[in-house]
């Protein structure tokens, strides 16, 4: 896996300079003309049922009931009619394994007879419910030994299918889980589906409260994707990038990114015309993306689409990643989704906003006109608080990976430390829910205090928060934004953490609420009692001031929250006694997927940090040492030359010099390879995967910046004609 191409930088130089000057554009049509067309979206699957099918199939959506038999032959039916009118030939289960990429096994619709040389197109029920992939080289965690490999994916009838189009043919995909046939959960989607049935009934049963008719709530997702584009030939020059996405030397561009004039500024003609292909082919997909932008590092660009349910916005980001990929290739471009692909520049994150949505459409994070909407809306303000508070640790293990690490506590990312900012209006609003009447709320009138409350919360907060842009978690009006969440991350995995911490929540306080409500007391203040209490209990999770402070730092030390900066240690959330109980309580993992869940998080840290430490060590011998030495030699023959022509050493200390300080990082970078082996060797011993990933940690990726800082001090003495790798300001600024 570490194949590289052999392209040096001056090719690779003269590769982006050749490149074609003027693309034309492709013809642009209306987004409304072709929008979803390559989505078999419920509207065209009812041209193709029966009344009472569609309505079967409609029921079996809001109530996750299972589909039988004779509907999904009818459905599969209508699947084959459309695809296969669209030119269609294979079709795929679709699904997210735990390898981070999607994957998919193409069979064709297309049966051959066994006599005639003929055959028909075929594709039923069975077909559309239920495929056995071959299994065993995905990551399982244990949980299947490789002689039972059997795993199944099975539709997921939520999310539409819809056409991939690769070089030319056309596949339909299914979207499905994948499960092993014990029944446990192989991938990213099944969890993510259970957490948001639980979200479903513990918060529809608190909306009831509020709206006796309330029936279904759903949580909703609209992510930000940041990424850098770079040229292909640069790409693979720097066979770091092409083995983990992340360059692990190099010394950072005179300018960089301190003029801030990338950010917000005119797209580069070339990514210019990626960016409209692009959407083109995520549009056609039915993603609904809207924003395209600069950002702060150069090269640095993002892609915002409109929320959707969350379980859908997870299969968008995973289509839309793929296609960055696929078609930024086609233009001659690399998208890097990696975390931090260039040190001392910005990072990359996937911004998560959050938030739930009842079935009649209000968005439960905005707040309305009147007393009681603005109580509904800080009830569950205030859970989702208390949420995050009780399980910050989780919520940070659900964002570590090896590449986030670079990032988080960076001085451009959010630190390790999970904190809430709700702005000074809301701030204000909690403190006198909290004040009020401290020992008998009883007493408290409380028309007067929800008239109070009324009155502090304007009715557009989207309009008068203040941002914080430091914030890992921020209310940013209307949603909560989770900030902390790495570019190349799976979103399923933060919002299956979240949708269950925020449902284990409010069924506790739906618990507590009732039992007030039993004891005599008014269903409204028994809600403002709980909220008290939660308000109380929670409010050391609530920080206003600039995350990325060594004070933040400080304080939440003194306050008591995690702030757990090695990974491997902060996967331990996973597998601690609370969160078993948690997900199994809320029915999301057993015990054991969650033990296979932590040990493929594990292997895959160990995995990674293994594979730099390859490309380091490759580099270093094979392409800085080779290339420091010639060098030498040539300050040699000038040095010799120098002596016959009668110079005297004192007249020669600059070449003798340069000669001893290559010399010197040689020899250091010789000795930090030799120390690196032995790291790695030491902790591939390791008695466990948890102490074999610290050791990577600690031991191993802890060596990567002393040997770095000699192949950056050895790109500055070593001339630029001579330098074998394309340097940060020809990757960044190559447009
Ligand atoms: P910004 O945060 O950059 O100022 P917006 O507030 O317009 O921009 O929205 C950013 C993202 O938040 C978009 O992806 C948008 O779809 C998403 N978003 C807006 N409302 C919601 C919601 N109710 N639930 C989830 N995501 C939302
Ligand atoms: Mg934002």
């Amino acid at each position: 896996n570490l194949k590289t191409m052999a392209i040096d930088r001056k090719s690779a130089i003269d590769a982006f300079l050749s490149r074609p000057k003027d693309i034309e554009p492709k013809t642009k049509q209306k987004i409304s003309e072709f929008f979803a067309e390559n989505v078999f979206t419920k509207e065209k699957l009812q041209a193709y049922l029966t009344k009472s099918s569609f309505i079967e199939f409609e029921e079996v959506l809001s109530e996750n009931k299972k589909i039988n038999r004779e509907l999904a032959d009818e459905i599969a039916m209508a699947l084959k009619s459309w695809a296969i009118e669209k030119g269609t030939t294979h079709y795929t289960h679709w699904f997210q394994p735990l390898t981070g990429a999607t994957a998919e096994k193409h069979d064709s619709f297309f049966v051959p007879e066994v006599e005639g040389g003929k055959g028909i197109e075929k594709f039923d029920g069975g077909a559309l419910s239920q495929q056995e992939p071959d299994a065993s080289s995905f990551p399982n965690g244990g949980l299947r030994a490789t002689f039972e490999a059997r795993g199944y994916t099975a539709w997921d009838p939520s999310s539409p299918a819809f056409i991939m189009e690769i070089g030319g043919g056309k596949t339909l995909c299914i979207p499905t889980v994948f499960i092993a046939y014990t029944g446990e959960a192989l991938d990213y989607k099944t969890p993510l589906l259970k957490s948001c049935t639980a979200l479903d009934k513990a918060a529809t049963d608190v909306v009831k409260y509020f709206d006796r008719y309330a029936k279904k709530t759903t949580a909703t997702l609209g992510w930000e994707q940041e990424y850098f584009v770079i040229d292909k030939a640069m790409y693979y020059a720097r066979p770091d990038l092409v083995a983990n996405g992340r360059t692990v030397i190099g010394r950072g561009p005179a300018k960089g990114q301190q003029l801030d004039d990338h950010y917000f500024g005119s797209i580069p003609e070339r990514v210019y015309h990626f960016m409209i292909d692009l959407e083109t082919e995520a549009h056609k997909l039915g993603i609904p993306v809207r924003t395209r932008h600069n950002e702060v590092a150069p090269s640095q660009f993002e892609f915002a689409p409109m929320f959707e349910e969350v379980n859908i916005a997870v299969d968008h980001n995973q289509l839309f990643m793929d296609l960055l990929d696929r078609v930024s290739r086609r233009h001659d471009l690399i998208v890097l989704t990696h975390e931090k692909p260039f040190a001392g520049v910005n990072g990359s994150g996937k911004h998560n906003n959050w938030s739930m949505s009842t079935d009649s459409g209000k968005n439960l994070l905005s707040p309305g006109h009147t007393p009681r909407t603005n109580l509904q809306f800080l009830t569950f303000f205030v859970n989702i608080i208390k949420a995050v508070h009780d399980h910050d640790d989780l919520l940070r293990a659900s964002i570590g990976s090896e590449s986030n690490e670079y990032r988080l506590g960076a001085n451009e990312a959010p630190p390790a430390i999970i904190s809430v900012f709700i702005g000074s209006y809301l701030t204000k609003v909690l403190k006198a829910i909290e004040n009020r009447a401290t020992d008998s709320i009883d007493e408290i009138d409380e028309q007067e205090l929800k008239l109070d409350i009324n009155k502090m919360i304007p009715d557009v907060l989207l309009d008068n928060t203040d941002r914080n842009r430091t914030s890992p978690f921020a209310f940013t009006g209307n949603k909560f934004e989770f900030r902390a969440v790495g570019s190349s991350a799976n979103c399923a995995d933060p919002m299956t953490v979240l949708n269950t911490i925020v449902a284990n929540q409010l069924k506790e306080f739906k618990v507590n609420v009732d039992k007030h409500i039993d004891a005599g007391d008014k269903k409204d203040t028994a809600i403002l009692k709980e909220l008290r209490s939660c308000i109380e209990s929670s409010k050391k999770i609530l920080f206003e001031g600039d995350n990325y402070s060594g004070d933040w730092e400080k304080e939440a030390k003194k306050r008591g929250l995690t702030n757990e900066k090695s990974t491997p240690k902060a996967l331990d959330a996973y597998v601690s006694k609370e969160s078993k109980k948690l997900f199994v309580d809320n029915e999301i993992f057993t015990e054991r997927e969650l033990e296979a869940r932590h040990e493929i998080r594990l292997e895959n840290y160990t995995m990674k940090v293994g594979i730099e430490s390859l490309i380091l060590e490759e580099l270093v011998l094979n392409t800085i040492i080779p290339a420091a030495i010639r060098y030498q030699t040539e300050i040699f023959n000038n040095i010799a030359a120098g002596k016959a022509s009668g110079f005297k050493n004192d007249a020669l200390a600059l070449p003798i010099n340069i000669a001893e300080q290559i010399s010197k990082h040689t020899t250091a970078l010789r000795d930090g390879i030799v120390e690196l082996r032995e790291a790695r060797e030491k902790a591939e011993n390791a008695k466990s995967s948890r102490a074999e990933s610290v050791a990577m940690c600690d031991k191993v990726k802890g060596l990567f910046p002393e040997i770095r800082t000699h192949v950056d001090e050895l790109e500055l003495l070593i001339d630029d004609k001579v330098w074998p790798l394309p340097k940060y300001r020809e990757i960044l600024f190559a447009r």
